[in-house]
């Protein structure tokens, strides 16, 4: 058990070891029901020695835009969580690509209402490995879900509420009960929306088209980062509009994009190949090019890369 999990957490403004961080069973009351959190990912560089995290500001600035529309009030910073991330990073001594998670949660409710004005909230910060697929070749098959995606004004799927994940659960679990990989779930407006865990982009006419923030998507930083790598390096049209239902089966290139996710093609919709059923020459340069970005194995946006300092001999600030 003790090497599958690194040595420290943070939480609450301290580093504590993995084993000390334990809470009161009451607590699972309602403490998640409110939760936010993040995905980040740090991408190893064997050459440099060292490990680079993605857009970690953008990712802790949602976190911030998260906890202000729940209402959870905190006494921490971004800058405050930025420096605690890259510290427990570098203090774990994690030299392979690296998931971070932080969360943020009303502590102590049990014996509460929900409707009670939270505390301040409870933030915990933990990492695990989690190695990249950008080059595994991977694809997969998706069926469109008969579940409907949460929308503005029901939950608000542009933020990271753990309650929203029910959501993307439910589609995920029908699509691989119905021998899928995944699911796409469309608006209540009978639009694409998103994956579970993901944005949907198609290639088709030449152009990369993705459904708007307006369409119950999360706002997604890998999503702004691919159109932009398309844009700029790739010379793509890129079109941010609400896409239908069957211009996913007439797509020449379908795929997903997330931070978990990456970028993972698509070459089935509800069984209709897409293009020649093979990774799609956009999607297969994207990939190429983001996992260049991602591990800085290249110059190019540069400013998107946090480098932790886990080179030998770098303390913590
Ligand atoms: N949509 C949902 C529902 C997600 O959970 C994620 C992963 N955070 C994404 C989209 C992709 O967002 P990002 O690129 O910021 O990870």
């Amino acid at each position: 058990m003790a090497d599958t999990h690194p040595t420290y957490l943070w939480w609450n403004g301290e580093q504590v070891r993995w084993e000390d961080a334990t809470v009161h069973v009451t607590d699972l009351a309602w403490s998640t029901v409110g939760a936010v959190f993040e995905g980040i990912r740090g991408y190893w560089n064997e050459e440099q020695q060292e490990l680079y995290v993605f857009r970690l500001q953008d990712h802790l600035d949602r976190l911030m835009d998260s906890m202000r529309l729940v209402r959870l009030p905190t006494t921490y910073s971004a800058e405050d969580l930025l420096a605690a991330t890259l510290t427990l990073i570098r203090d774990n001594e994690s030299r392979e690509d690296t998931y971070i998670r932080p969360l943020a949660y009303s502590a102590g409710t049990s014996g509460k209402r929900l409707s009670d004005a939270p505390a301040d909230a409870a933030l915990l910060i933990n990492t695990n490995p989690m190695p990249s697929k950008l080059s595994s070749g991977e694809t997969m098959k998706v069926k469109v879900s008969s579940w409907t995606r949460i929308s503005d004004n029901v939950m608000p799927p542009r933020i990271k509420n753990i309650s929203n994940y029910r959501n993307g659960q439910l589609a995920s679990m029908e699509a691989k009960a119905d021998g899928y990989d995944g699911a796409i779930l469309l608006s209540p407006q009978g639009k694409v929306s998103e994956a579970p865990g993901a944005c949907v982009m198609i290639v088709r006419h030449g152009k990369l088209l993705t459904p708007p923030v307006t369409d119950g998507i999360l706002e997604s930083i890998t999503r702004d980062a691919v159109m932009t790598m398309a844009r700029e390096s790739l010379g793509l049209d890129v079109v941010e509009r609400s896409l239908d239902r069957t211009e996913l089966y007439l797509a020449d290139e379908v795929f997903l994009c997330g931070t978990a996710f990456e970028i993972s093609p698509i070459v089935e919709v509800d069984r209709y190949q897409i293009g020649d059923g093979a990774i799609g020459d956009v999607t297969g340069r994207l990939q190429t090019l983001f996992e260049s970005v991602l591990r800085g194995t290249e110059d190019r946006y540069a400013s998107w890369r946090t480098p932790v300092g886990v080179a030998a001999g770098v303390t913590a600030d």
